[in-house]
């Protein structure tokens, strides 16, 4: 057997391997389908053992804004290596923390003073949900319990963001008499350029104004409802929004863990708006990719809310919170964005994707092509068959992951021009061909 029949076996092996012991998300167990198998990345490339070489148009969920093996960020965490990897943040602390969280202090929009660093974007909704729940209980309104938030939202998988999730996603039914039970009400009409309708407004304040007694907060995704169904609403219906609960002494929650960091062509999603939140959660491109950490800011308003209360400390204590390494590699990352040259990347990449996303409207089947900031979504009339998806993007050297009747892609801004080419025209062609 010569070198690359060895290499081939040890790979093989490896996947029985997974397919055996590795529980992959969404995914039953034992495996019913077999992931592709990574060796290395770089730029907006991802290697496969196999040798074939594929575009990430996905950028690793949202993450890896600057692409792989990045030198600044390669750099940053090897000098964070050097000096400490970890340390627990009760009692101690450190410069990359610290400058990280002044830094988001002063990134996002005014009035979020404080930083909560977690190490996960559903512990950050944790985080921010706990935060609100407090806030009332030690405001001495434990009636305020409730979250109210739109139809079609994704803010993560442990226990009190599920209960925040879309309840048409699969996860309510299932769950059902140990969620929390939350309030729902229809998302804002679809379209980032359409005009806020002030019939929806209305009913909005109405559903807030008359469940306020026992509501701690709303909860939403600004600008883009990710993995709910990538829909797109107007700024003014956050605006709106800042406007009822502010009104009906509601607190207001942004979960910007997808959208943070430009995707949408703004810095922050709630800058499409010019609205502050109470409580603003990122994660994802906080650290480039890199690392996982995520992290909740609020205003003093709800720090000292909590701080006046009769247990005066947040609850909240995560073993790597704050961890130095993804602290030094998201400090690097946002320097990285600090120079604001993505945001010309980014429109550049919303143009190619609008141009090249465009014959896809008129494929039969394809119900609807919509374009924001660096994300581009084709909406088919039935679910996608993602295994034959699968078979024609990697033949056409892309990785995207379809779901439900979703075909999208939020390319890492590093992608060339043709990168992101390739990506419209394999998704495209997948639309003709599946
Ligand atoms: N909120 C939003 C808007 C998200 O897109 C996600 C991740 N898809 C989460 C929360 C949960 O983040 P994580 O997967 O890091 O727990």
């Amino acid at each position: 057997m010569n070198a690359a029949n060895d290499a081939t076996a040890a790979d093989a092996e490896l996947l029985a391997l997974d397919a055996r012991h590795v529980w992959h998300p969404y995914a039953p167990m034992p495996s019913t389908v077999a992931p592709l198998l990574v060796r290395e990345a770089s730029g907006a490339c991802l290697r496969l053992a196999d040798g074939r070489e594929l575009v990430d148009g996905m950028s690793s969920w949202w993450a890896a804004v600057h692409g792989y093996r990045h030198p600044v960020l390669d750099a940053a965490l090897a000098e964070q290596a050097g000096r400490m990897s970890h340390v627990m943040f009760g009692g101690l602390t450190h410069e990359p923390a610290i400058r990280l969280a002044s830094t988001l202090a002063e990134l996002t929009p005014d009035g979020l003073e404080h930083v909560f660093l977690s190490d996960s974007g559903s512990v950050s909704v944790e985080v921010a949900l706990k935060m609100c729940l407090q806030y009332w209980r030690s405001r001495g309104e434990p009636a305020k319990r409730r979250m109210l938030t739109w139809r079609g939202g994704y803010h993560g998988d442990t226990f009190h963001p599920m209960s925040v999730c879309d309840p048409e996603g699969g996860m309510h039914a299932l769950w059902r008499g140990v969620l929390p039970e939350q309030i729902f009400v229809p998302a804002p009409p679809s379209g980032f350029d359409t005009e806020p309708d002030q019939s929806y407004v209305d009913e909005l304040a109405a559903s807030v104004e008359r469940n306020a007694g026992e509501l701690a907060a709303v909860v939403v995704e600004p600008i883009v409802q990710g993995a709910g169904g990538m829909r797109f609403h107007h700024p003014g219906y956050l605006r709106a929004l800042r406007e009822i609960t502010s009104a009906n002494d509601v607190l207001l929650v942004f979960d910007e863990i997808a959208t943070g960091f430009g995707r949408t062509g703004a810095l922050f999603a709630a800058e499409h708006a010019g609205v502050t939140p109470d409580v603003l959660c990122l994660g994802k491109a906080l650290t480039g990719g890199y690392l996982t950490m995520a992290a909740t800011l609020c205003t003093p308003r709800v720090a000292e809310g909590i701080s006046e209360g009769a247990v005066p400390v947040l609850a909240h204590g995560p073993t790597f919170m704050g961890n130095p390494l993804a602290a030094a590699v998201a400090n690097a990352s946002i320097g990285l964005l600090a120079d604001g040259s993505w945001l010309p990347r980014v429109r550049r990449i919303e143009a190619l994707l609008r141009e090249g996303l465009a014959p896809a409207a008129g494929v039969p089947g394809v119900v609807d092509v919509r374009v924001l900031g660096a994300i581009g979504v084709v909406q088919l009339d039935r679910h996608v068959d993602m295994g034959e998806a699968t078979r024609v993007l990697t033949a056409n050297g892309v990785w995207l992951r379809p779901f439900r009747d979703l075909l999208y892609t939020m390319p890492p801004y590093v992608c060339t021009d043709g990168q992101v080419e390739q990506i419209t025209a394999a998704m495209v062609k997948t639309t003709r061909e599946v």
